[in-house]
């Protein structure tokens, strides 16, 4: 349960929560540096409208940017945790950005772009990635699913579809909570991340 969960992956999934309390995605990313540090932090905004240049303010986007570049010449040793597998805007950005290191919480049957690292370019950067697996990644993909659900699900779109069918057990889930209004409820309520967290958990194991 929540007091399992790494600090890093505690960051991350509060700033998901936040973006889902701001109707966005629950996506969020962090960048820590080589002492165990959190330097920069992002997530998802694309439908906060106030945002001039929402489409593109995706969780990592946003870490990045907000990260100076000149202030951190050993990027390449930092590690970023993401709640989701980047498309490929954000997981271009990531290599150009010089993140060497990317760890994820779940992996994105339909946008995930973690095999562009196969091209010869990207190929000679030794990218190391690594995907988490356990409850993280399964309570932010219900998360995630809720929230799918929630703003596309009477459109029968093609990544819905796609996802819904890659998480099964979490579809089923996630849809049983929309049902309830469950997380709408759990923001009216004022409950904590880690409520939150441990509810879903709850009934994932
Ligand atoms: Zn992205």
């Amino acid at each position: 349960m929540w007091d399992n969960v790494n600090e890093f992956w505690k960051l991350a999934i509060e700033l998901a929560w936040e973006s889902f309390k701001n109707e966005s995605l629950p996506i969020a990313a962090i960048i820590v540096n080589t002492e165990g540090q959190v330097v920069s932090s992002g997530r998802n905004q694309i439908l906060e409208k106030h945002l001039i240049n929402r489409k593109m303010s995706h969780a990592e986007m946003n870490a990045l940017m907000n990260l100076d570049y000149d202030a951190h010449p050993e990027i390449r040793k930092y590690t970023m945790y993401t709640t989701l597998e980047p498309c490929p805007m954000c997981m271009g950005t990531i290599v150009m950005s010089d993140i060497r290191k990317l760890r994820i919480a779940g992996k994105d049957p339909w946008a995930g772009a973690v095999d562009i690292c196969e091209l010869p370019y990207i190929a000679d950067k030794n990218m190391d990635i690594g995907f988490e697996s356990g409850l993280v990644s399964n309570v932010l993909t219900v998360l995630y699913l809720y929230r799918l659900w929630e703003g596309y699900g009477t459109n029968a779109v093609n990544f819905l579809k796609i996802t819904s069918e890659y998480y099964v057990q979490e579809t089923v889930l996630a849809k049983e909570l929309l049902s309830q209004s469950m997380l709408r409820k759990f923001i009216e309520q004022d409950m904590s991340i880690e409520e939150v967290y441990n509810h879903i958990a709850g009934k994932l194991i």
